[in-house]
């Protein structure tokens, strides 16, 4: 489908969203009818396509060690934004700042164990033009074996 240059580009993406519909997690707004209150809140919600769910369950990586990870990502060499690795620590943040959408919204934590970090290091630090190594995560500091 997605090379087919026959199918009309409106056409293909209405196919794409549909396919969405088996995709557990994946809210796609055109298939909801949804009402409000004055106060923001719902007031009713109806399915329009018969593969719609009535409920969007949040979906986890749950093993950060065992996920695909970009050793060769491809990107635009750029000095300033691009000569570095992008090592993911962990994911969630357990510090839960009242403030801090991302601190609710991305739980509950998920580590990488320092095994993998090191093996995805060595293989990201082989590339040529990486000159800079940050890591990445929420409130990187706080990562368990960081504290030891
Ligand atoms: S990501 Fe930062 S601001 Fe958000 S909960 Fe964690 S420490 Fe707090």
């Amino acid at each position: 489908m997605k090379n087919d240059p026959t199918i009309d580009p409106k056409e293909r993406k209405a196919l794409f969203l549909e396919r969405l519909l088996d995709v557990d997690g994946v809210y796609v707004p055109q298939f909801y009818d949804v009402s409000y209150h004055e106060d923001g809140t719902i007031k009713e919600r109806h399915l329009l396509h018969e593969k719609a769910k009535p409920t969007i369950k949040k979906q986890l990586v749950v093993d950060l060690d065992t996920m695909p990870y970009a050793s060769k990502p491809i990107v635009p060499y750029l000095q300033p934004v691009h000569d570095r690795i992008v090592l993911e620590l962990f994911r969630g943040c357990s510090r839960g700042c009242r403030f801090c959408q991302a601190g609710f919204v991305y739980r509950p934590v998920r580590e990488k164990s320092l095994d993998t970090l090191k093996e995805q290091a060595s293989e990201l630090l082989h590339r040529p033009v990486m000159m800079r190594y940050p890591y990445i995560s929420f409130n990187s500091d706080y990562k368990s074996y960081l504290l030891m």
